[in-house]
């Protein structure tokens, strides 16, 4: 099993720790390698789309063309772990809390609405108890650094939500969370995605 963390911006060495030292403790047999390029991200298995800012890992993903490979494999039943950014670029229209609407390129593959900085700018991250009963996990910290929420769910199963805010949304293969489980200090989101693959 190849895992691959997108490797352009963003929370990639917190990503490619948090797998390594999960398949570790699951006794499980694995490669972690970094993705960024076309002919990497064909090579994963899985991938793992990190927390960081997803107009530019959007952006520099169009650039060196691998966009449309992440997407066509994703389509493919590829599975794939978007967390914050990478809950953007997974879904279907995207606006923002603060200015409106983006202009930023979107993979499209959950049936989602997503608003951008949700709970305000980075000055108001915070930390806050999730619930994500349906996968096993009744408790997890939630780390929120400018995140988003989702606005409306369409074909997805909602796995938590944050008062009326809706935090993670998972559809076959594909799951995703507006918070940052590689950060927690708890590898049970991790665990849950391998085991997934
Ligand atoms: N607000 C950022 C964005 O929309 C996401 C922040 C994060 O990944 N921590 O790209």
């Amino acid at each position: 099993m190849r895992i691959g963390i997108l490797s352009v911006q963003g929370d990639i060495y917190e990503n490619k720790t948090a797998t390594k030292s999960a398949l570790k403790e699951m006794d499980k047999h694995g490669e972690v390698v970094q993705a960024k390029t076309t002919e990497e991200i064909k090579k994963v298995d899985a991938l793992i789309i990190p927390g960081g800012e997803s107009t530019t890992i959007g952006r520099l993903c169009q650039e060196n063309g691998s966009f449309d490979v992440i997407k066509q494999r994703i389509d493919s039943g590829m599975p794939v772990l978007g967390i914050c950014a990478g809950l953007v670029l997974l879904s279907s229209t995207v606006s923002d809390r603060i200015t409106g609407k983006t202009e930023q390129p979107l993979l499209g593959a959950l049936d989602v609405s997503l608003e951008r900085n949700s709970f305000g700018r980075q000055i108001r991250s915070f930390e806050a108890d999730i619930s994500l009963g349906a996968i096993g996990i009744p408790r997890f910290n939630g780390v929120f650094i400018r995140a988003p929420s989702i606005s409306k769910a369409g074909d997805v199963e909602v796995l938590a939500k944050l008062g009326e805010k809706i935090v993670a949304v998972k559809k076959d293969k594909i799951m995703a969370t507006a918070f940052h489980p590689e950060l927690a200090g708890d590898l049970s989101i991790h665990k849950h995605f391998i085991e997934s693959i």
